[in-house]
């Protein structure tokens, strides 16, 4: 059956290549170095000074003190973590916003940390300029800089939404400014000092779709005057003159803004109303502590009328915080509540809405002002180019094109895109269309009766509208009736696509790039970057789909979106001749696409929809299509159980339930049933341990040159010789090592990438706990444990600091001490000050987990082709989660195999399409208190007692007890109690003969929590 009814999108990239590129870099290399270096500096120093005044103003005796701000949870819970859940969890459960004085600490920190790092960058800029050792202190420095500690702090605290100033705004809007600023610069920064670090920028972008890139930036600019004039226009809706007068709000108006309340501007009135009243307030409360009398404060504050005449008298004697709150809060003082609720509370929400305007209409122009070209891809000789017109020539180009004649012949094919959604014809309609588009919001037949008539072209003032290419079948949709309106979009999109062709010489070419200045660049197959997780292979796959002349056939079912976005790379540096040739040596162009699939169809629209919307729109996907799923394969539906660790980075177990049950016998004779897991006959392999470093030498041309090939290096080369393999059949894998090699699940097949994973972890922690880690310590072995690690200095917590775990899978490969040995000389390089240039990045890590991952993924998919099912993983992102594993580990899997399984099973229509990783992620329970723990056939389940609870009996073995058999003896005994069954892995009973250790129990416990 097909179960891909929903509409999806991918992106795919690819590399450009040619002699035009130089263009495209232009404005990246255009700066001089020093020049960006002093701005970069200044401005570092300006954002730490912008940060104080708006977060840390100094009070009275001249101590940094946290302003009246309040911070959001959701910053708080990444960046002030020890803090944050230091707090009770009903606190931390109720409150989505949070008093910043809580966390002066933790910005204090962040602001003694920055100034010293800006102490260091000013030291390294006074240098001289030749100077070596600035050169690779600064490369160091602006490295740290872009980390979590320093840059992302910042950036993300001044995210719309995450911090907010009861008494002005005004400090943060500058601070946010800046950092804004400074992310622009750090980056350039960071290209000119160490390439070796930078991912690559967006340089710009471009579109296949003449109008979207015709949009001149200058309408932004009215558009965002006009918004903001309309902040400064007055507030429309009526308020209770009558209180505003008795509480003396209108004359603070006019002594503070010499304004009148018919003619104050919304931003003043807002701004005058908050500032009153937090000036009242605190100048209310010092008068009581000052003992003014009643009568007095009466006088004095009617905005703090009591509810009955004893009120007053009560509040001044009441000395609980939380219930003289009450007062202000519930209760107590009816003109300051209703001033609060009536009055202040709307003009806060119409100040909010009219800025998050401003604020989506200047998004808008940054982006639009990125859109630089409008894009074509021609072909010659089955090889694809992507042609750039700068926008300023586009019209030009437009012309040209429309001369072109097909008798003219010419080795290119000129492909140009025209489409349209409803989305782009319901914004034109909001553009062009006046009071008109007021009918868009009044139901569905309303809008779809709008859409027609504009379809018909009876609207003049939308000449823009460009159906060419697929007018006649538009002329039918406009006269057809439709039941709702995504019947009417699946309609209208299905033919709004079209894609033209025409010849073009060469000559033409050259006309266009002359006098036009457009860019020629060959689109070519992603670096080897990509390889590694097999995704180049996919991108190609993917765009000769689109090309297919049977695409065509099917009303493109897989098309290319018109925007289209181009990123470079630097060069980086290699000391080492041996690399000089490989692919960071040169700069890189990059470009990327994005492709829907099944285009057309049902969609999802996850984007923009509320939380309320998503979850309904999951459990409808969850219904129609797993329950349709579900019903067909009945009996023989599996179940996946993925147990994912730290050691074993995950162990698998696929079962399915007949309905036949087993007993359990406990104590007293109580029985308890169970229904009867029959597993999997999954057939495996393992390399034997003698045979690992086997060799022998493959003919690698036609010439008959020869490599020398090791078999656990690479082995695909040694598959079908059978004597170097053991076979087991088995429902339960672990994962870590294993992959998928033509057709075979071999359970060490891949230990050298995690071996590299292992090695870069531990680099990478001595250069994150460098300043932690002893002067002359050596790195040691903690036999207990099973892991490095080195001793801290005197003055850390903690005794030593922690390195990866090493066992003896991975001894079979590479002894201990030769991994001692090699991140012992990455600590002493670290400690001597020659320039530094093995930097372990983040972003090589995550190429390793990612290939592990694809691994992972790739078996998984492989299996499920002979055993269909359901998918369980523990719900790692519930709060209680998030709070035991604060600590990150790079070796780390867990989230990416979520992400790397969501992404493969979307291929084949089993998991709800075109949700973001974050909608994953989330602590999987909605604002409402619902649960979303399913999306489609990936089913989160609890985490509690899975590695504890007995496989056979279902009750429970103490945490202790279970982890001392664990370490001690890979295995799970239910014992301790007297109602446990003496299960024990070391000889299980049947009918789990397949449970053979300890993460076996684990992971068949995940897939027995059965839908
Ligand atoms: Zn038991």
């Amino acid at each position: 059956m097909d179960y891909q009814q929903y509409e999806f999108t991918r992106t795919i990239r690819f590399n450009l290549s040619g002699d035009d590129k130089r263009a495209l870099m232009l404005d990246l290399l255009d700066d001089t170095q020093e020049g960006m270096l002093a701005a970069f500096q200044e401005t570092y120093k300006n954002l730490l000074f912008a940060f104080q005044e708006a977060i840390l103003r100094a009070d009275g005796s001249g101590n940094l003190r946290v302003g009246r701000l309040e911070i959001k949870k959701s910053w708080l819970r990444q960046y002030a973590r020890e803090y944050f859940y230091a707090l009770s969890e009903d606190e931390r459960r109720c409150k989505n916003k949070f008093q910043a004085k809580l966390f002066d600490r933790v910005l204090s920190d962040w602001l003694e940390r920055n100034n010293e790092l800006l102490q260091r960058l000013n030291n390294i800029l006074s240098l001289p300029q030749e100077s070596k050792t600035g050169a690779s202190d600064l490369s160091l420095l602006v490295r740290q800089l872009k980390g979590a500690e320093y840059f992302y702090f910042i950036r993300d605290f001044t995210q719309s939404g995450i911090i907010n100033d009861k008494d002005s705004d005004e400090h943060i809007k500058n601070l946010a400014g800046i950092v804004e600023k400074f992310e622009t610069l750090l980056d350039k920064v960071l290209f000119l000092t160490a390439p070796n670090s930078s991912q690559g920028v967006e340089t710009t972008r471009a579109s296949f779709n003449y109008y979207t890139v015709n949009k001149i930036s200058k309408n932004f600019d009215e558009n965002i005057k006009k918004a903001n004039g309309r902040l400064c226009s007055s507030y429309q809706n009526s308020m209770n003159e009558e209180l505003l007068r008795k509480v003396g709000f209108l004359k603070y108006l006019k002594d503070e803004y010499r304004a009148e309340l018919q003619n104050v501007s919304l931003k003043d009135l807002y701004e005058a109303l908050k500032k009153f009243k937090s000036q009242q307030k605190t100048a209310f409360i010092q008068a009581v502590q000052k003992n003014k009398s009643e009568k007095e404060l009466m006088r004095e504050f009617p905005l703090f009328n009591g509810k009955q005449p004893d009120t007053l008298q009560k509040f001044i004697l009441e000395t609980d915080k939380i219930k003289r709150g009450a007062y202000f809060q519930k209760w107590g003082f009816d003109n300051y509540i209703s001033f609060c609720n009536k009055i202040f509370k709307p003009v806060a929400m119409e100040t909010g809405t009219r800025k998050a305007k401003i604020r989506a209409l200047e998004q808008e122009k940054i982006e639009a002002r990125l859109l630089q070209y409008w894009a074509h891809i021609l072909v010659k000789d089955g090889k694809y180019f992507l042609l750039l017109i700068p926008k300023e020539k586009m019209g030009e180009a437009k012309v040209f094109f429309a001369r072109l004649s097909d008798q003219e012949g010419g080795e290119y094919t000129l492909y140009a895109f025209n489409s349209l959604t409803l989305r782009a014809l319901k914004k034109l309609i909001r553009r062009n269309l006046g009071k008109e588009q007021v009918r868009l919001s009044a139901g569905d037949a309303d809008a779809i009766a709008l859409c027609q008539e504009v379809l018909r072209g009876r609207y003049h003032q939308l000449k823009d509208l460009d159906l060419s290419g697929f007018e006649k079948e538009i002329a039918e949709i406009a006269n057809t009736q439709y039941e709702n309106e995504e019947e009417f979009r699946i309609a209208l999109e299905q033919v709004a696509y079209y894609l033209s062709e025409r010849k073009m010489n060469e000559e033409s070419i050259e006309y266009l790039k002359k006098n036009l200045g457009a860019i020629l660049l060959e689109i070519s197959s992603y670096d080897l970057e990509r390889n590694i997780t097999g995704e180049s292979k996919e991108h190609t796959r993917l765009w000769s789909d689109f090309w297919n002349p049977n695409n065509k056939k099917e009303c493109f079912s897989t098309r290319l979106n018109p925007e289209l976005r181009i990123f470079y790379r630097p060069p980086r540096e290699q000391k080492d001749p041996k690399k000089q040739k490989n692919r960071f040596s040169k700069d890189h162009l990059a470009v990327a696409f994005t492709i829907a699939q099944n285009a057309a169809r049902k969609r999802m629209e996850t984007s923009f929809a509320e939380e309320k919307d998503l979850v309904e729109q999951v459990k409808k996907f969850n219904e129609e299509v797993v329950g349709k799923f579900i019903d067909e394969k009945s009996d023989n539906l599996y179940y996946y159980g993925i147990d994912r660790g730290q050691q074993e980075l995950a162990t698998l177990c696929v079962v399915r339930f007949s309905k036949e049950h087993y007993e359990a016998m406990l104590e007293d004779n109580f029985i308890k049933k169970f229904s009867k897991p029959i597993p999997a006959q999954i057939t495996a392999y393992r390399i034997k341990d003698e045979h690992m470093s086997y060799r022998k030498n493959i003919t690698r041309d036609l010439k008959g040159n020869e490599t020398e090939e090791i078999l656990f290096k690479n082995p695909s080369h040694f598959i079908d010789e059978v004597e170097n393999f053991e076979e087991v059949s088995t429902p339960c894998i672990d994962l870590t090592t294993a992959k998928l090699i033509k057709g075979k699940i071999i359970l060490n097949g891949d230990i050298q990438t995690y071996l590299a994973l292992k090695k870069a972890n531990g680099k990478r922690q001595l250069f994150e706990k460098f300043a932690k880690i002893d002067d002359s310590a050596k790195i040691e072995f903690d036999d207990s444990e099973g892991r490095f690690q080195v001793k801290s200095k005197a003055t850390e917590r903690e005794e030593y600091q922690f390195l990866p775990y090493y066992g003896p899978e991975q001894e079979n490969i590479s002894p201990r001490e030769d991994m001692r040995r090699e991140l012992q000389a990455y600590l002493d390089k670290l400690r001597s000050s020659e320039s530094f240039e093995e930097d372990i990045s983040i972003e090589k890590i995550n190429h390793l987990r990612d290939a592990i991952t694809s691994n992972m993924v790739g078996i998984i998919a492989f299996l499920f082709t002979e055993y269909p099912g359901i998918i369980n993983l523990e719900n790692l992102h519930s709060r209680e989660n998030i709070e035991k594993n604060w600590r990150k580990n790079n070796e780390d899997i867990s989230r990416r195999l979520e992400w790397g399984l969501y992404k493969k099973f979307q291929k084949i229509g089993l998991v709800p399409p075109r949700l973001r990783q974050t909608v994953l992620l989330r602590e999987n329970e909605t604002e409402r208190q619902e649960k979303l723990n399913q999306f489609g056939i990936i089913h989160f389940i609890p985490t509690e007692k899975t590695s504890a609870r007995c496989p056979y009996c279902g009750e429970n073995t103490p945490m202790k007890q279970r982890n001392e058999d664990k370490f001690k003896l890979h295995a799970y005994i239910c014992r301790s109690n007297e109602e446990n069954c003496g299960f024990d892995t070391r000889e299980p009973k049947s009918p789990l003969e397949f449970i053979k250790n300890s993460d076996d129990v684990a992971a068949y416990n995940i897939a027995k929590k059965r839908l």
